[in-house]
Parts: C-alpha cells; structure tokens; sequence
C-alpha cells in the first residue's frame, strides 16, 4: 500500500511517500517556515538527488497543494496520478486517554484531537492542521491518526499516576503519558523479528536515546512503564532537556531569579540537559569531542547522561522481573558507542554480557552487541517511526475493511 506519511509542526510539514510491501521510501520532503514569508522546501523524490526551492505558503493548506503538485509532475514526480495514493498516515503528539490505538479520522476523532490539544498545546494543533488541509486537498482519502502518546496507554495505573492530590487528576488530566510510542512499538516489533521469537513472549527495555529521549519497559508487547510523564520533560538527561529532578528545585529557581512559569518552562526545555550542564552543545558527538580535549564538565555530562539512564534500567529490569533484551535505538543509541558502553558496565551479574568489540563497530544498523553466550541480549535496533505510522496507517485501514 502506498501511504503518505504526514507530520506537521507549527511552521513545517514533513512527508514520506512509503510503499508498506516494500518499506519503500519514494519520496521524502520538509516545507519550513510555512506563514513565515517565503518558505523553505527541500525534498528527495526517488532517486534524484536533494532539491531546496523557495515557495509560497501561507498556510500548511498551501504547502501541502505544492508538494503533492512536486509528486506528480516532471521532473520531479514519482506518481503518476494523487490516486495512487492509497491512505494517508498523521503523526498526532496527544491521543490522552482517549486512544490506546492509531484510529480512522472521522470527525469524532477530530474532536477528540482537538480536546486533548490542551495536554499538549505546541503539537496537537499543528498536528491537526496537516490533518484538516488534506481532508480539503484530498477529501477522498483516508486518514489514519497514530498517536506517540497510544503505545503508552497499556501502563498500568500505578505508573500512570503521580503521587499529587487525586482531583488534579480529575480535573486536568494530570498523569503520566509518556511519548515515543511509536519508535519504542517498532523497535520492539524488529526486536522479536530478530531473535526469532514471538513478541507476546518477551521482555524488553527499549532505550530510545535522541534529542529527546526515554526508556521504556515493554512486557509481552506492551508499554509497562515509560520514563516519560506527563510532558516528554521528564526521564533521562536529554539534550536540551533536564529529565526528572526535584521539583522544588524548580520553585527555588523561580523565586530567586523572579521568572515566570513560561521562563522556566523555556529553561527545563530548551537551556538544560547536555547543552546546559556541559556549556558546549546539545549533540553528543561534540560533547565526545570536548572530552578528548580534557574538558571535565563534558566528561561529568557524559557521566550524569549514563547515570539517569542506568537507573532507569535497573528500575525497568526489577518491574519486568526478567529482561530478555535491552535495545538501543535513535540517534546516539545506533551511533555511540560509548554511551552503551557505559551504559551496560558492571551488568555482567544480571546477564548481560556485552561484547565490546562488536559494540565499537554497530553504527546505525540492526546487530546484536552482546556476546554470544551472554544470557540476555543487547541489540541496537534502527527506528524507523515513519514506517510505522506507514504500517499502522494500512493495519488500522485493513480492520476497518
Ligand atoms: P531526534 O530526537 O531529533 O529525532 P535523533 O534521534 O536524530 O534526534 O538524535 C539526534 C542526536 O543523536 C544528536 O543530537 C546527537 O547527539 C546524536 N548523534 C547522532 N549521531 C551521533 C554519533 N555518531 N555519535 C554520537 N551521537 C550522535
């Protein structure tokens, strides 16, 4: 089936074309700047190489007529007509409670995208946007949601739910969602696919380890535990997010500075993390740099990074009761290896068993890195979370039908 994967921010619409029998990409592209004077639109179609244009967008209506305009017509078209497209395939941040699985867009659906827009006010209207401008482009087309927040939805309560006053939760929802369902989903799915063995039968801890990241405890294919919360701040050291910390170190923070919730929102978000603890730069390959150098304050983010991340895998390792495989995924999880390597020290006693050699030379590809005989696994494992918006596009199509 050929799905055209949809992912649209405030000022960006970001697409894939994917053929699901194949895993084909035929086409890829990202419009920025959309409503901010003239916009930016570089794209991949087929096998040509990268195009960047200027193009006029007023709105993400616009930019999504001029890519499917770009699919279409010499010389960049890879389909000879719209129909070919079979179904189209949103990324949407929210689903709150309502969504435990991708779900047909019906108007029902809107809504429900629309109401939980309040959880997460910077993603779900953009998302929505994309989705209401291909219902006017393409109103013959069928629309899949697929939520990050859905995967998370079979956690249990008691991890769901903060230790706060319960009629917060009764009045504004507040609990524990967690993000990156779909990553952590597909790389569980991969997993199983590899070691040959049925997913329902396994236990797993996916670390997805980006910009943002989190950890996630998957018992039989399902989310048992995720080291986000209520808003992806919460878990790991990430890039430019803290991950947890005590609370009232927020507050301290706020009443000494005098800043208000939005500056310290934009703080934990955006200044913290490596990029604030570290004073060099969000990404890890800089920071292995300034290590090489001697800079101590890069080797202690190193270190606070693998710390916050080990934690959360001894706690996942206790609640699953037995772990058969510990997956690294996402940009510094396929690519560094000294972050794994860190990661996994000192858990010869609890079976895992990592070959390091094979450690240093898995770059981005799916292998396993521990060693033979080492009783559970260590995989790196590849996301590809376009493909499963492509996959869960077309499953939830083939239920409805
Ligand atoms: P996002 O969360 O934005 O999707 P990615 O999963 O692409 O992010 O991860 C991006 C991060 O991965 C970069 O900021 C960088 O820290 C890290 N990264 C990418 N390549 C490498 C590498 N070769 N070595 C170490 N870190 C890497």
């Amino acid at each position: 089936m050929k799905v055209l994967v949809v992912n649209c921010g405030s000022s960006s619409l970001k697409y894939q074309l994917i053929e699901t029998t194949t895993s084909a990409v035929l086409a890829k592209g990202l419009v920025e700047r959309i409503g901010l004077g003239e916009a930016e639109y570089s794209f991949t179609h087929g096998e040509r190489p990268k195009v960047k244009v200027g193009i006029q967008s007023k709105n993400h209506t616009e930019a999504l007529r001029e890519v499917l305009g770009k699919l279409v017509s010499e010389p960049y078209g890879v389909l000879s007509s719209l129909e070919e497209i079979e179904a189209i395939g949103h990324r949407v941040v929210h689903g709150g409670e309502s969504f435990y699985h991708s779900a047909l867009i019906t108007d029902e659906v809107i809504k429900a995208i629309e109401a939980n827009g309040e959880l997460a006010p910077l993603h779900n209207p953009p998302n929505l946007q994309g989705i209401l401008a291909c219902r006017e482009v393409l109103p013959n087309k069928k629309q899949v949601a697929v939520f990050d927040t859905a995967f998370h939805q079979s956690m249990p309560e008691y991890s769901s739910m903060y230790a706060l006053p319960y009629e917060y939760y009764e009045k504004y929802k507040i609990r524990r969602y967690g993000f990156h369902g779909t990553s952590h989903r597909y790389v569980a799915m991969k997993t199983a696919e590899f070691l040959g063995k049925p997913l329902e039968n396994l236990h797993l801890i996916t670390c997805h380890l980006g910009n943002g990241s989190s950890i996630t405890a998957i018992a039989g294919g399902k989310s048992r535990d995720t080291s986000m919360g209520f808003t992806p701040l919460e878990g790991v050291v990430m890039g430019t997010r803290s991950g947890s910390l005590d609370p009232a170190v927020l507050l301290y923070i706020m009443e000494k500075e005098n800043l208000t919730p939005r500056h310290m929102s934009d703080l934990l978000n955006k200044k913290s993390g490596i990029l604030g603890l570290s004073g060099i730069s969000h990404d890890m390959r800089e920071i292995h740099d300034a290590v090489e150098k001697g800079h101590s304050r890069a080797k202690l983010t190193l270190e606070v990074l693998v710390h916050s991340v080990r934690k959360y895998i001894g706690a996942y390792m206790v609640e699953l009761g037995r772990v058969d495989a510990v997956v690294f995924t996402a940009g510094i999880g396929e690519n560094d290896w000294v972050v794994r390597e860190m990661c996994m020290a000192r858990m010869e006693n609890w079976g895992f068993v990592l070959d390091k050699e094979k450690n240093r030379t898995t770059r981005g590809t799916l292998a396993e890195i521990s060693t033979f005989s080492s009783p559970s696994k260590i995989l790196v494992v590849p996301t590809n979370e376009e493909l499963m918006i492509a996959l869960e596009t077309q499953w939830v199509l083939e239920e409805k039908e």
